[in-house]
Protein backbone atom coordinates (compact mmCIF):
# COMPACT_ATOMS: atom_id res chain seq x y z
CA UNK A 1 0.00 0.00 0.00
CA UNK A 2 1.46 3.06 -1.23
CA UNK A 3 1.81 5.86 1.43
CA UNK A 4 1.32 9.65 -0.12
CA UNK A 5 2.66 12.95 1.20
CA UNK A 6 -0.29 15.74 0.04
CA UNK A 7 1.00 19.09 0.21
CA UNK A 8 -1.06 20.98 1.88
CA UNK A 9 0.10 24.35 0.67
CA UNK A 10 -3.55 25.52 -1.16
CA UNK A 11 -6.74 24.49 -0.03
CA UNK A 12 -7.88 23.87 -3.34
CA UNK A 13 -4.87 22.72 -5.29
CA UNK A 14 -2.00 20.49 -4.99
CA UNK A 15 1.01 17.88 -5.53
CA UNK A 16 1.55 14.81 -3.86
CA UNK A 17 4.44 12.63 -4.14
CA UNK A 18 4.78 8.74 -2.73
CA UNK A 19 6.44 7.99 0.20
CA UNK A 20 8.90 5.19 -0.35
CA UNK A 21 10.87 5.64 3.05
CA UNK A 22 10.38 8.11 5.30
CA UNK A 23 13.72 8.73 6.69
CA UNK A 24 13.75 11.21 9.22
CA UNK A 25 10.57 13.28 11.40
CA UNK A 26 10.33 14.94 13.95
CA UNK A 27 7.81 18.11 15.01
CA UNK A 28 10.62 21.01 15.90
CA UNK A 29 10.28 23.96 18.39
CA UNK A 30 9.52 25.62 14.65
CA UNK A 31 8.10 23.66 12.50
CA UNK A 32 6.84 20.03 11.21
CA UNK A 33 10.29 18.43 9.69
CA UNK A 34 9.88 15.54 7.02
CA UNK A 35 12.46 14.01 4.73
CA UNK A 36 11.62 11.07 2.94
CA UNK A 37 12.30 9.47 -0.09
CA UNK A 38 10.62 9.78 -3.86
CA UNK A 39 11.18 7.20 -6.54
CA UNK A 40 10.87 10.19 -8.97
CA UNK A 41 12.65 13.01 -7.33
CA UNK A 42 15.11 11.64 -4.71
CA UNK A 43 15.28 12.76 -1.43
CA UNK A 44 12.52 15.02 -0.14
CA UNK A 45 12.60 18.10 2.26
CA UNK A 46 9.24 18.73 3.72
CA UNK A 47 8.52 21.31 6.48
CA UNK A 48 4.90 22.26 7.52
CA UNK A 49 3.16 19.99 4.87
CA UNK A 50 5.31 22.23 1.95
CA UNK A 51 7.96 20.86 -0.30
CA UNK A 52 11.10 22.76 0.36
CA UNK A 53 13.45 21.01 -1.79
CA UNK A 54 14.13 17.71 -3.63
CA UNK A 55 17.58 16.30 -4.82
CA UNK A 56 15.86 15.69 -8.15
CA UNK A 57 15.15 19.70 -9.15
CA UNK A 58 17.07 21.83 -5.99
CA UNK A 59 19.55 23.20 -8.42
CA UNK A 60 17.46 24.84 -10.47
CA UNK A 61 16.71 27.10 -7.52
CA UNK A 62 19.68 26.97 -5.62
CA UNK A 63 21.90 27.54 -8.68
CA UNK A 64 19.38 31.38 -9.88
CA UNK A 65 19.39 32.30 -6.56
CA UNK A 66 23.56 32.41 -6.08
CA UNK A 67 24.81 32.57 -9.60
CA UNK A 68 22.64 35.50 -10.79
CA UNK A 69 23.21 38.12 -8.23
CA UNK A 70 26.48 36.88 -7.72
CA UNK A 71 27.96 37.53 -11.40
CA UNK A 72 25.67 40.45 -12.00
CA UNK A 73 27.51 42.26 -8.98
CA UNK A 74 31.32 40.84 -9.92
CA UNK A 75 32.85 41.57 -7.22
CA UNK A 76 31.17 39.81 -4.24
CA UNK A 77 33.13 38.72 -1.03
CA UNK A 78 30.72 38.06 1.44
CA UNK A 79 27.29 36.52 1.49
CA UNK A 80 24.54 36.68 3.35
CA UNK A 81 21.75 33.62 3.36
CA UNK A 82 18.71 34.36 5.58
CA UNK A 83 16.93 30.69 5.87
CA UNK A 84 18.59 28.43 3.52
CA UNK A 85 19.17 24.91 6.75
CA UNK A 86 19.08 22.32 3.85
CA UNK A 87 22.49 23.86 2.70
CA UNK A 88 21.82 23.53 -1.44
CA UNK A 89 22.16 27.40 -1.27
CA UNK A 90 25.81 27.50 0.74
CA UNK A 91 27.06 24.81 -1.67
CA UNK A 92 25.89 26.82 -4.87
CA UNK A 93 27.69 30.35 -3.05
CA UNK A 94 31.30 28.53 -1.82
CA UNK A 95 31.74 27.47 -5.69
CA UNK A 96 32.98 30.91 -5.70
CA UNK A 97 36.12 30.58 -4.87
CA UNK A 98 36.56 34.44 -4.74
CA UNK A 99 33.94 34.57 -1.83
CA UNK A 100 35.53 35.26 1.37
CA UNK A 101 33.01 34.66 3.60
CA UNK A 102 29.43 33.30 3.88
CA UNK A 103 27.24 33.92 7.03
CA UNK A 104 23.64 31.58 7.13
CA UNK A 105 21.02 32.78 9.33
CA UNK A 106 18.78 29.46 9.88
CA UNK A 107 15.86 29.75 12.59
CA UNK A 108 15.70 25.86 13.03
CA UNK A 109 18.64 23.85 13.69
CA UNK A 110 17.23 20.67 13.56
CA UNK A 111 16.74 21.32 9.89
CA UNK A 112 20.73 21.53 9.22
CA UNK A 113 21.40 18.74 11.44
CA UNK A 114 18.49 16.60 9.70
CA UNK A 115 19.73 17.76 6.09
CA UNK A 116 23.47 17.48 6.76
CA UNK A 117 22.61 13.61 7.79
CA UNK A 118 20.08 12.54 5.47
CA UNK A 119 20.53 14.87 2.47
CA UNK A 120 24.16 15.28 2.60
CA UNK A 121 24.14 16.02 -1.04
CA UNK A 122 22.66 19.35 -0.64
CA UNK A 123 25.24 21.20 1.23
CA UNK A 124 27.94 18.53 -0.29
CA UNK A 125 30.37 19.72 2.36
CA UNK A 126 29.42 23.50 2.36
CA UNK A 127 28.69 23.11 6.02
CA UNK A 128 32.32 22.34 7.00
CA UNK A 129 34.24 25.00 4.08
CA UNK A 130 36.10 27.49 6.08
CA UNK A 131 34.41 30.02 4.47
CA UNK A 132 30.97 29.30 6.28
CA UNK A 133 29.62 30.61 9.46
CA UNK A 134 26.26 29.57 10.56
CA UNK A 135 24.04 31.85 13.31
CA UNK A 136 21.09 30.22 14.34
CA UNK A 137 18.46 32.82 14.55
CA UNK A 138 15.16 34.77 13.78
CA UNK A 139 16.49 36.19 10.42
CA UNK A 140 14.10 39.15 10.77
CA UNK A 141 15.59 40.17 14.06
CA UNK A 142 19.08 39.58 12.90
CA UNK A 143 19.30 42.05 10.11
CA UNK A 144 17.52 44.37 12.57
CA UNK A 145 20.93 43.94 15.28
CA UNK A 146 23.94 42.97 13.26
CA UNK A 147 26.85 45.46 12.89
CA UNK A 148 27.87 43.40 9.70
CA UNK A 149 27.31 44.02 5.69
CA UNK A 150 27.58 41.98 2.87
CA UNK A 151 27.38 42.42 -0.77
CA UNK A 152 24.49 39.80 -1.40
CA UNK A 153 21.59 39.02 0.66
CA UNK A 154 19.09 35.68 -0.72
CA UNK A 155 16.54 34.87 1.77
CA UNK A 156 16.12 31.20 0.71
CA UNK A 157 12.94 31.16 3.36
CA UNK A 158 9.81 28.71 3.39
CA UNK A 159 6.68 30.37 1.94
CA UNK A 160 5.24 33.09 4.22
CA UNK A 161 3.50 31.17 6.91
CA UNK A 162 4.28 29.93 10.35
CA UNK A 163 8.49 31.30 11.22
CA UNK A 164 8.87 32.70 7.64
CA UNK A 165 5.74 35.02 7.59
CA UNK A 166 7.86 37.75 9.28
CA UNK A 167 10.81 37.40 6.29
CA UNK A 168 8.32 38.93 3.96
CA UNK A 169 7.47 41.90 6.14
CA UNK A 170 8.55 45.64 5.58
CA UNK A 171 10.90 45.83 8.56
CA UNK A 172 12.59 42.67 7.68
CA UNK A 173 13.45 44.53 4.10
CA UNK A 174 14.38 47.25 5.45
CA UNK A 175 16.76 45.37 7.41
CA UNK A 176 18.01 43.31 4.78
CA UNK A 177 18.81 46.77 2.98
CA UNK A 178 20.59 48.40 6.11
CA UNK A 179 22.93 44.72 5.57
CA UNK A 180 24.12 45.57 2.28
CA UNK A 181 26.89 47.28 1.28
CA UNK A 182 26.68 49.86 -1.57
CA UNK A 183 26.33 48.62 -4.65
CA UNK A 184 24.62 45.50 -2.90
CA UNK A 185 22.11 43.11 -3.70
CA UNK A 186 18.99 41.31 -2.59
CA UNK A 187 17.41 38.39 -3.52
CA UNK A 188 14.09 36.72 -2.36
CA UNK A 189 12.14 33.22 -2.53
CA UNK A 190 8.89 34.86 -3.78
CA UNK A 191 6.91 31.96 -4.82
CA UNK A 192 4.55 30.70 -8.06
CA UNK A 193 3.46 33.83 -9.03
CA UNK A 194 0.18 32.01 -10.93
CA UNK A 195 -1.15 30.29 -7.30
CA UNK A 196 0.66 33.13 -5.03
CA UNK A 197 -0.03 36.41 -7.01
CA UNK A 198 0.04 38.46 -4.02
CA UNK A 199 3.66 37.71 -2.82
CA UNK A 200 5.22 39.86 -5.93
CA UNK A 201 2.40 42.58 -5.29
CA UNK A 202 3.27 42.78 -1.41
CA UNK A 203 7.25 42.34 -2.21
CA UNK A 204 7.24 45.24 -5.45
CA UNK A 205 5.38 47.64 -2.76
CA UNK A 206 7.04 47.01 0.03
CA UNK A 207 10.54 46.66 -1.44
CA UNK A 208 9.86 50.11 -3.73
CA UNK A 209 10.46 52.47 -1.29
CA UNK A 210 13.61 51.09 -0.37
CA UNK A 211 15.54 50.55 -3.26
CA UNK A 212 16.09 52.14 -6.94
CA UNK A 213 15.74 49.15 -8.73
CA UNK A 214 13.21 46.32 -7.53
CA UNK A 215 11.85 43.28 -10.41
CA UNK A 216 11.46 39.77 -10.54
CA UNK A 217 13.79 36.76 -12.43
CA UNK A 218 11.72 33.61 -13.27
CA UNK A 219 12.99 30.14 -13.10
CA UNK A 220 10.66 26.61 -13.05
CA UNK A 221 11.05 24.02 -10.30
CA UNK A 222 9.09 21.23 -10.99
CA UNK A 223 8.29 20.41 -7.33
CA UNK A 224 7.04 24.36 -6.44
CA UNK A 225 4.01 23.43 -8.75
CA UNK A 226 1.94 26.00 -10.61
CA UNK A 227 4.25 27.48 -13.37
CA UNK A 228 7.27 29.44 -13.11
CA UNK A 229 8.85 30.37 -9.66
CA UNK A 230 9.72 34.06 -9.11
CA UNK A 231 12.89 35.39 -7.14
CA UNK A 232 12.63 38.95 -6.10
CA UNK A 233 15.49 41.31 -6.91
CA UNK A 234 16.28 44.57 -5.08
CA UNK A 235 19.44 47.36 -5.65
CA UNK A 236 20.17 50.46 -5.99
CA UNK A 237 22.43 50.13 -8.54
CA UNK A 238 20.30 50.09 -11.83
CA UNK A 239 23.07 48.87 -14.30
CA UNK A 240 23.62 45.60 -12.34
CA UNK A 241 20.40 44.30 -13.39
CA UNK A 242 21.05 45.78 -17.61
CA UNK A 243 23.68 43.82 -18.19
CA UNK A 244 24.28 42.41 -21.10
CA UNK A 245 24.76 38.34 -21.96
CA UNK A 246 28.61 38.84 -22.92
CA UNK A 247 29.68 41.12 -19.78
CA UNK A 248 27.90 38.04 -17.41
CA UNK A 249 29.39 35.46 -19.94
CA UNK A 250 32.88 36.44 -19.36
CA UNK A 251 32.83 36.44 -15.75
CA UNK A 252 30.78 33.09 -15.72
CA UNK A 253 33.90 31.55 -17.63
CA UNK A 254 36.51 33.28 -15.61
CA UNK A 255 34.83 31.44 -12.58
CA UNK A 256 35.17 27.37 -13.75
CA UNK A 257 31.88 26.65 -12.01
CA UNK A 258 29.82 23.85 -13.73
CA UNK A 259 25.73 24.40 -13.33
CA UNK A 260 22.90 22.36 -14.51
CA UNK A 261 20.76 25.09 -14.97
CA UNK A 262 22.30 28.48 -15.46
CA UNK A 263 23.46 29.79 -18.51
CA UNK A 264 24.24 33.83 -18.85
CA UNK A 265 21.27 33.39 -21.66
CA UNK A 266 19.55 31.89 -18.92
CA UNK A 267 20.30 34.84 -17.01
CA UNK A 268 19.42 38.05 -18.91
CA UNK A 269 16.90 36.39 -20.11
CA UNK A 270 15.00 34.98 -16.90
CA UNK A 271 14.28 38.85 -16.54
CA UNK A 272 11.97 38.69 -18.89
CA UNK A 273 8.20 38.87 -17.15
CA UNK A 274 5.04 37.89 -18.56
CA UNK A 275 2.03 40.41 -18.83
CA UNK A 276 -0.33 38.65 -16.00
CA UNK A 277 3.22 39.33 -13.77
CA UNK A 278 3.61 42.67 -14.65
CA UNK A 279 -0.04 43.31 -14.11
CA UNK A 280 0.47 41.87 -10.68
CA UNK A 281 2.78 44.76 -9.52
CA UNK A 282 3.59 47.42 -12.57
CA UNK A 283 -0.45 48.31 -12.01
N1 LIG B 1 13.72 26.28 -1.11
C1 LIG B 1 12.68 26.44 -0.10
C2 LIG B 1 11.56 27.26 -0.65
O1 LIG B 1 11.70 27.83 -1.74
O2 LIG B 1 10.51 27.32 0.01
C3 LIG B 1 13.27 26.99 1.16
C4 LIG B 1 14.19 26.01 1.76
S1 LIG B 1 14.94 26.32 3.31
C5 LIG B 1 14.69 24.76 3.99
C6 LIG B 1 13.83 27.38 4.19
C7 LIG B 1 14.38 27.62 5.58
O3 LIG B 1 13.91 28.86 6.12
C8 LIG B 1 13.97 26.55 6.61
O4 LIG B 1 15.11 25.82 7.00
C9 LIG B 1 13.36 27.34 7.76
O5 LIG B 1 13.67 26.80 9.03
C10 LIG B 1 13.99 28.70 7.55
N2 LIG B 1 13.29 29.82 8.20
C11 LIG B 1 11.95 30.02 8.28
N3 LIG B 1 11.69 31.17 8.95
C12 LIG B 1 12.90 31.70 9.30
C13 LIG B 1 13.30 32.87 10.00
N4 LIG B 1 12.39 33.74 10.47
N5 LIG B 1 14.63 33.11 10.16
C14 LIG B 1 15.55 32.24 9.66
N6 LIG B 1 15.24 31.10 9.00
C15 LIG B 1 13.92 30.84 8.82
Amino acid sequence: MTEWFNETLHEDYGQHLSIDRVLYREKTEHQDLIIFENSRFGRVLALDGIVQTTEGDEFIYHEMLTHLPILAHGAVKRVLIIGGGDGGMARETLKHQDIEHLTMVEIDPAVVEMCREHLPTLNAGAFDDPRFELVIADGARFVAETDERWDIVIVDSTDPIGPSEVLFGQAFYAGCKRCLTEGGILVTQNGVPFVQGEEITSTYSRLKPLFADVWFYLATVPTYQGGPMAFGWASDDMGLRALDTATIANRFASKSIATRYYTPDVHTGSFGLPVYMLDMFKR
